[in-house]
């Protein structure tokens, strides 16, 4: 049987934090008619049962803030998913949303963090039981929940895709990894200027709604916030900061330990005040 112990708090009436294992975090908020799931994970144990046994018995949609394996690796184990058209296409992922990547990845945060958990990749990761169906989610799309509302933004620069969603009740701003203290822009297809800008131009959009629509951001990854707190305030400021300066080309460029490499790599990155932005090897 897949693991069940998947540990899981309420840090706001209604809504959830799920820690798949510092892989990665899983929202649900749930309302008075409906519940919103915010990602499925990489996969490990049996995520839809803490929802629906632990969480919530309303009926609920699934969103997937972007196409990356951490994120979509349990989509399997859902219906059905939406997600932005840009990141639709999971044909030709950098990490192909299979068994063994979805392993890897799980193994590596596990080296990374140095701790022993509940769970084991072997056994608690296994095949999608079926294809998710999909559907496509649109900027400002709204999920009315009953009592409150979640609103969807696309904000580009991470994955062509990544979508943020803001909750009206709590005034919670999830940014998937839209807003990281360790920003990783898409450099596959652009370059780090072009990249810059463009994950530059989404997150003003969105910080632009800071004290109107949100006052509280949450990330997918709280290895740099303390699980079921909010990222610091300074963050999503001083990430914009960051990548104008790439932008300009008077960025403040560094080496320092790559956090996702498994044999020790370095990384080069953009520093400003304690938020780095990734620009290559
Ligand atoms: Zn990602």
């Amino acid at each position: 049987m897949l693991t069940r112990a998947l540990p899981y708090y309420e840090f706001s009436e209604g809504i959830y934090e799920i820690d798949e294992f510092d892989c990665v975090s899983v929202f649900v908020i749930v309302g008075e008619k409906r519940a919103l799931v915010l990602d499925t994970g990489t996969g490990i144990g049996d995520l839809r049962w803490v929802i629906e046994n632990r969480i919530t018995d309303k009926p609920y949609d699934v969103i997937l803030t972007h196409n990356h394996v951490d994120h979509i690796g349990g989509a399997g184990f859902f219906d059905e998913v939406f997600i932005h058209e840009a990141d639709y296409d999971w044909s030709e992922l950098e990490l192909p949303v299979t068994v063994e990547e979805r392993r890897w990845y799980a193994n590596l945060i596990a080296g990374r963090e140095d701790k022993s958990y509940i769970y084991s990749p072997e056994t608690d990761i296994t095949e999608w039981p079926k294809e998710p169906v999909k559907k496509v989610m649109k900027d400002g799309q709204v999920f009315d929940l009953g009592g409150r509302k979640v609103t969807v933004y696309h904000c580009p620069g991470h994955t062509a895709g990544e979508c943020v969603a803001i909750d009206d009740k709590s005034r919670i701003l999830f940014c998937g990894d839209a807003c990281n203290r360790n920003f990783l822009p898409a450099l596959k297809t652009s370059s780090v200027e072009e990249a810059a800008g463009t994950a530059r131009k989404g997150l003003e959009r969105i910080y632009a709604m800071k004290g109107t629509s949100f006052d509280m951001v949450y990330n997918a990854h709280h290895d740099y916030r303390g699980f079921a707190s909010p990222l610091g305030e300074n963050v999503l400021p001083d990430l914009i900061r960051c990548l104008k300066d790439l932008e300009n080309g008077s960025a403040d460029i560094r080496e320092v330990p790559d956090p996702l490499s498994d044999d020790g790599g370095v990384r080069k990155v953009a520093v400003y005040g304690n938020v780095e932005v990734a620009v290559g090897k």
